[in-house]
């Protein structure tokens, strides 16, 4: 139906009563509060079958409020009947249908984003909410683990590789955020930078690690560095320095189990999940006085049964080693299955919570995938414009009434 025109009705509605309201007292008031019915009526209603003659209903609806108004501004004092019917509103404004979920073909096939948003309205009004995170906010997370002086193996890479990578971050406009900047782009599409990254190191180090490596790039950017530090209580002097670390605040201590070294898998008892999971936050709280919000799967390892204690621990996100993609809010690519794109992957999906088991890439391939993520959130911004008159309609009829406007 068309939508300019009955929001058009609604609002010649509200001008005149008020206008009236001034002149005739109660009687106005009754045709208000009638009319406040029709309008939260025609606002509020579900998407539902739609109805050729909505525009008809409306017309009449229309005429007879303003047949009442006209009434009301002859000087004879005809009363308005008090229960003077309004025309049932038999076609209400029928939300459009809203866009199906950005795809790209820059990620892998079986790498499909996934929602995790289950309240459609909510959703709508973080996104296009002018003080929050613009759509096509994207998140690049890089593991790290060890950054080498001479040569690099494995998961490692050299020093002038990381250079290389922090350099290639900043020039490409990204910003480093904090775990809590993560959290609450994740969960409300808090305002972060248009480009983040989040650069999560794994495993113990020696505070000489975070000073040669990454201080220069908190001096220079303000860029923070989360460590997913173990939780076992050993080594009290490593404890020590990276508890000094921890209260300067720019290292941002996150839990990486507790005794780290047996992976969680789908066989893990619930007694050792939470081993793992609690006694990682007991360590960090002992031993720095903080409360991580973050797990950072040892060995890549989870469970759905993890995932589902997880949250009850307090953790609000969770990493794995799966190079999937960057996340945005409300979209997270996941795999469905073990699969030939990335066969050492589990997949997540089966443990029903993205939050907790977001993709990351791995440092020795950060830089050539940073033109991906860039790509990706420029697709995003993009397909989002193209979908805005849709979904702000969307709200309009179907969210506004409950969660009022969009700031
Ligand atoms: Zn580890």
């Amino acid at each position: 139906m068309n939508r300019t025109f009955a929001s058009a009705n609604v609002l010649f509605f509200s001008i005149r009563i008020r206008r009236m309201k001034n002149k005739n007292g109660l009687r106005t008031a009754h045709l208000f509060l009638s009319l406040s019915l029709l309008t939260a009526f025609l606002a509020s209603c579900q998407p539902a079958a739609a109805t050729p003659d909505t525009n008809v209903a409306l017309t009449a609806a229309f005429e007879t409020a303003v047949a009442q108004i006209s009434q009301n501004n002859q000087p004879t004092e005809t009363p308005v009947p008090a229960d003077t019917p309004i025309p049932t509103a038999t076609a209400p404004r029928t939300p459009p249908a809203l866009p199906g979920t950005y795809q790209t073909s820059l990620l892998k096939p079986a790498d499909m984003p996934r929602t995790y948003v289950a309240d459609t309205c909510q959703y709508l009004k973080n996104k296009w909410d002018s003080t929050k995170s613009a759509p096509g906010t994207v998140v690049m997370v890089i593991m790290y683990h060890g950054i080498n002086k001479g040569d690099a193996s494995g998961n490692d890479v050299t020093t002038g590789e990381h250079k290389k990578i922090m350099n290639d971050l900043f020039e490409s406009g990204f910003q480093a955020i904090t775990m809590q900047q993560m959290a609450d782009f994740m969960y409300d599409n808090a305002k972060i930078p248009p480009r983040s990254v989040l650069l999560i190191v794994d495993d113990r180090h020696f505070a000489e690690y975070f000073n040669d490596h990454w201080r220069p790039f908190y001096e220079q950017w303000g860029w923070h560095v989360i460590n997913g530090y173990i939780g076992i209580d050993e080594r009290t002097d490593l404890w020590a320095e990276n508890a000094a670390l921890s209260a300067e605040g720019w290292v941002d201590y996150q839990a990486h189990g507790y005794i780290h070294n047996v992976p969680i898998s789908e066989g893990s008892t619930d007694e050792f999940i939470t081993s793992e999971m609690q006694g990682a936050i007991n360590s960090l709280q002992k031993y720095m006085n903080k409360t991580p919000i973050a797990y950072i799967w040892p060995g890549g390892g989870f469970s759905r049964r993890a995932v589902e204690i997880g949250p009850t621990l307090g953790y609000k996100l969770g990493f794995t080693v799966n190079q999937r993609g960057p996340v945005m809010y409300n979209w997270v690519p996941q795999a469905d299955s073990v699969n030939d794109d990335n066969p050492l992957a589990i997949p997540e999906v089966p443990a029903g919570n993205p939050l907790m088991t977001l993709p990351r890439y791995w440092s020795p391939n950060a830089r050539g995938e940073i033109d991906t993520v860039r790509n990706i959130g420029d697709e995003a911004t993009a397909y989002a414009e193209q979908n805005k008159a849709t979904e702000l309609e969307y709200y309009d009829i179907v969210c506004a009434p409950t969660l009022g406007p969009i700031p």
